[in-house]
């Protein structure tokens, strides 16, 4: 589709409603074919939002020099992992992309340049979660990627621009874990680590008090640092919450607990 079509396309959304938004922690690729209580606080949570018109996931698992944006019009299931059971390899979800939703996103963040990407397509942080909220994979679905050379108040002050979307009958989804540390793993571990409790509880209190300034600058804390390594599973977040910065919005937390030692499924939900 040319851009003059897709242009005269979004021309025609109509206003509705705002659309709560999410963040979802994905935890273990398990969890797509799982059933546990993870996966019900994510059937649970659908059940309060209207039906979107599309999706737009921010991953944990797509980081990319520069800002993109998946613009196909079926983009393929990734199964970007390795050493898991064959059962999570069959597993497809074929859910529609939306080519004018991604050229809609690309003029909502501008003037930062966005490119429209042919390649990718829905990588576990998207599909291992949306496929318990959707599953009969009937809502287009397109994917923001995570620029890895912004700050995270960078990431912050890009992601305010989508909020508009929401005004579209879009759900914007982020899907990363607030607590990540992969080398602190312990299989053998139910809860979590006292620094990762300290760090759960110290996220938690930033993100029911709004601040989000504390949030972006997580290095100054020793239980953050460890809670957050790296930061791709952590950035989903900070979109989530630059969507909805007012005080006029319930928002409420759930699955709220650490699993393995080192890993937040702590999700929320603001609408
Ligand atoms: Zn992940």
């Amino acid at each position: 589709m040319d851009l003059h079509t897709l242009y005269r396309e979004t021309q025609n959304w109509r206003p509705t409603p705002k659309m709560p938004v999410l963040f979802l922690g994905h935890g273990s690729p398990m969890n797509a074919i799982e059933d546990n209580p993870f996966v019900q606080g994510f059937k649970n949570v659908v059940k309060q939002i209207p039906e979107p018109m599309a999706i737009l996931c921010v991953s944990a698992h797509w980081e990319t020099k520069g800002t993109k944006v998946t613009a196909m019009d079926m983009p393929r299931t990734i199964h970007d992992f390795s050493g898991f059971p064959l059962a999570l390899y069959e597993v497809q979800y074929p859910a529609q992309g939306s080519p004018a939703l991604a050229y809609k996103t690309v003029q909502a963040l501008a003037p930062v340049p966005v490119d429209l990407d042919y390649d990718w397509g829905l990588d576990h942080g998207a599909w291992s979660v949306i496929k318990h909220l959707y599953p009969k994979a009937n809502i287009p679905v397109i994917q923001l990627s995570l620029d890895r050379t912004k700050t995270p108040a960078a990431h912050f002050e890009l992601a305010q621009q989508l909020e508009p979307l929401r005004h579209k009958g879009i759900l914007i989804v982020g899907s990363g874990n607030m607590v990540h540390n992969l080398r602190r793993l312990n299989f053998s571990r139910a809860e979590g680590y006292d620094w990762a409790i300290e760090a759960r509880h110290l996220i938690n209190q930033h993100i029911k008090h709004r601040d989000y300034k504390a949030l972006c600058h997580y290095h100054s804390h020793s239980a953050l640092q460890l809670a957050i390594p790296t930061p791709e599973h952590f950035l989903p977040l900070l979109y989530t919450l630059a969507v909805s910065n007012t005080d006029n919005e319930v928002l409420s937390l759930f699955n709220d607990e650490l699993v393995m030692g080192s890993i937040g499924m702590t999700s929320v939900f603001i609408g």
